[in-house]
């Protein structure tokens, strides 16, 4: 039987409880899950795409069942190199879900030999994204709930970083 690979693309700035429930979810489907870090996101990131890999990493620590790989160009194109044919997405409100129709109708147009699965997010992480993370720690909040302890140390240590930056380029 050919193994069954799913490829779970996303900008993961930072991975976060959200995103691991959707790995682990997305293993009892697939013999293998790819997580997938886009390099080519217009969207002004946090953390480098070295930082983004090595946290994920460090996360999934040792599990041969999920590969941590970065992808540029076609995601499509991505998924079809790595022999997989199925791209998972995650869905929280019904504000994810007109962009998400978007990015599946226009892959498929381009090819009709990759399915984008949709997972439903699990309720405890319906409101839960990277963006709120990087929110409530730059304010000083806890996410000690919301993400796996080595990526709050992470984000804390990020955020002491910029305003150290911050305070020395204004005592300039
Ligand atoms: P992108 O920039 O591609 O949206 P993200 O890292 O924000 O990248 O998200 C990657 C995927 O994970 C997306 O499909 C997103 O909807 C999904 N996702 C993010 N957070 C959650 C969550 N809390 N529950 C379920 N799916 C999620």
């Amino acid at each position: 039987m050919p193994r069954k690979i799913a490829v779970y693309p996303g900008s993961f700035d930072p991975i976060t409880n959200g995103h691991l429930d959707i790995i682990n979810r997305g293993l009892k489907i697939f013999d293998s899950v790819i997580v997938a870090v886009a390099c080519n996101s217009s969207k002004n990131s946090l953390f480098s795409i070295e930082e983004r890999l090595d946290l994920i990493r460090e996360v999934i620590s040792d599990n041969e069942r999920v590969k941590v790989d970065t992808f540029s160009g076609l995601l499509v194109d991505y998924v079809l190199s790595q022999r997989a044919s199925v791209i998972i997405r995650g869905l929280r409100a019904v504000s994810d879900f007109e962009y998400e129709f978007q990015l599946a109708q226009i892959n498929r147009g381009i090819t009709m030999e990759v399915e984008t699965l949709f997972m439903m997010t699990s309720v405890p992480y319906s409101y839960l994204s990277s963006s709120v993370v990087k929110e409530v720690c730059s304010l000083g909040g806890p996410v000690e709930t919301l993400v796996p302890p080595s990526v709050s140390k992470a984000l804390e240590n990020k955020f002491l970083l910029n305003k150290m930056i911050t305070r020395s380029s204004q005592s300039e």
